[in-house]
């Protein structure tokens, strides 16, 4: 078994699952490097922050899948990676650990980029990993618990004043959501609390939402949320937040108790030892059209992390969406399988869809935009069928089927981890 080539891919997200199911196992001995023990699956989020889903629905341990594999030499290591020698080819973990290779795949990702702004990143909520939707989930609990038991108008009007900045569709989804509770579950189950009192804003820094969809779905997209009792601000970009209040470029101000931040990404960094490669716009990889890391030899990188130009359909990048990482993953996985650089990426657009809140979505199909009901079951059934595992499937499925009849998300439940006792 030693005798193969040994293939590591740092992150076990969309392209890196698709990657050690696509590799030829018999040619390569593969390891997955990933700095969580799971696969999740970011487009559902925000439906753990607002209470919707429970993490364990939309995330499937790594081992397992890998597990399918074991007895073709496929291996999983948890560890979050910081370096890469590409002279003596061996990565290094957080941890101290080090592991060797002979072709390396960089998929790890994006994280959120606060574009400089101080001390952003402690004060604004955001929803990159399970770990911050969880994280909002329970502070968005917390501040309607704490509204209910306060007399104060003001602490109670600072409580109450959510704002999410970025319109795009994580923004959108999470202010539909936010809508969503405040329209049925306060009424419901916080008499103390009138809905009026919930101010929820989404801040887009450009003329409309979602602008990488089409114009129609932008116009659907926000009379929805003004449906759910959302307010939209366009055109202003946000310059400074002090925890209270956002100060937006052309100097007006807002209160933001809660501020959730969606409002861009960065790649996911590493420090590289011998030869440097081309880094591009957002931090990330440049790579040729068989994602060759330009700069670097037998180092690849694949999905978000990397950025494509060769693509003539895509001459400034590929948008950093769940299907470029699988196609691109496929593309990689052929060529690599093949021993040679033989298919030159291409991306096949299939569309791209959000929603806002319940029975509402929009969708773009090439050459079709539609909204409304029939988008939001498209929604649902692509969103379901592209859940890792059965088990999650059925899990989400019957959680939608009961929060659609009853109006009510039965998982809003505030967890948080015991501090004690302390981990060295
Ligand atoms: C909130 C949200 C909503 C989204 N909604 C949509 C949507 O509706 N439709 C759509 O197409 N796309 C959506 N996206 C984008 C989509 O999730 C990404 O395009 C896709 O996940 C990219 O796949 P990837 O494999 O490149 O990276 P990921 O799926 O992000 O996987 C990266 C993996 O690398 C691991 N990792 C990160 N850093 C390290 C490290 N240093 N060492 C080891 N492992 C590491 C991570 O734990 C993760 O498992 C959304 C993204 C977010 C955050």
């Amino acid at each position: 078994m030693n005798e193969k080539e040994h293939i590591v891919i740092v992150g076990g997200g969309f392209a890196g699952l698709t990657l050690l199911k696509s590799l030829d196992r018999r040619k390569y001995r593969v390891t997955i490097v990933d700095a969580t023990n799971y696969h999740s699956f970011p487009p559902l989020f925000y439906l753990i922050a607002s209470g919707g889903v429970e993490p364990a629905g939309i995330c499937f341990p790594l081992r397992r899948e890998v597990g399918h594999f074991i007895d073709e030499g496929a291996r999983f290591q948890m560890g979050k990676v910081t370096d890469v020698d590409t002279r003596s080819k061996v990565i290094h973990t957080e941890t101290g650990e080090e592991i060797a290779y002979d072709r390396l795949i960089i998929a790890a990702g994006t994280t959120n980029n606060f574009f400089n702004m101080p001390d952003l990143e402690k004060k604004v909520y955001t929803l990159k990993s399970v770990e911050q939707a969880i994280r909002c989930r329970n502070d968005i609990l917390l501040r309607l618990e704490e509204a209910t038991a306060t007399h104060d108008a003001e602490k109670r009007h600072r409580l109450l004043s959510f704002v999410v900045v970025g319109g795009g569709p994580t923004g959108v989804e999470i202010a539909g959501a936010l809508g969503e509770m405040k329209r049925y579950t306060v009424p419901r189950e916080y008499p103390e609390l009138k809905r009026e009192e919930i101010k929820i804003t989404i801040v887009e820094g450009t003329d409309r939402l979602l602008r990488t969809m089409s114009e129609k779905s932008s116009v659907k997209a926000k009379n929805y949320l003004e449906k759910l009792m959302v307010t939209t601000r366009l055109g202003v970009n946000m310059t400074s937040y002090d925890g209270e209040q956002v100060t937006f470029s052309d100097g007006t101000q807002l209160p933001a108790g809660m501020l959730i931040w969606t409002a861009g990404v960065s790649a996911v960094p590493f420090s590289f030892t011998g030869d440097a490669p081309a880094i591009g716009r957002g931090g990330r990889l440049e790579v040729d059209a068989y994602n060759r890391v330009s700069g670097l030899d037998n180092v690849y990188a694949v999905g978000d992390i990397s950025l494509m130009t060769a693509d003539p359909s895509f001459p400034q990048g590929h948008p950093q969406l769940a299907q470029v990482a699988i196609q691109q993953a496929r593309t990689l996985a052929y060529n690599l399988n093949n021993g040679t650089a033989k298919r030159e990426f291409r991306y096949k657009d299939k569309g791209t869809m959000a929603t806002v809140g319940r029975n509402r979505a929009v969708v773009d199909l090439p050459g079709l935009h539609f909204g409304g009901w029939v988008a939001w079951m498209l929604w649902m059934a692509i969103h379901l069928v592209s859940i890792l595992g059965m088990r999650n499937r059925i899990t989400v499925f019957l959680s939608w089927v009961w929060s659609y009849f009853t109006y009510s998300q039965a998982l809003r439940l505030i967890l948080k981890a015991s501090r004690e006792p302390e981990k060295e």
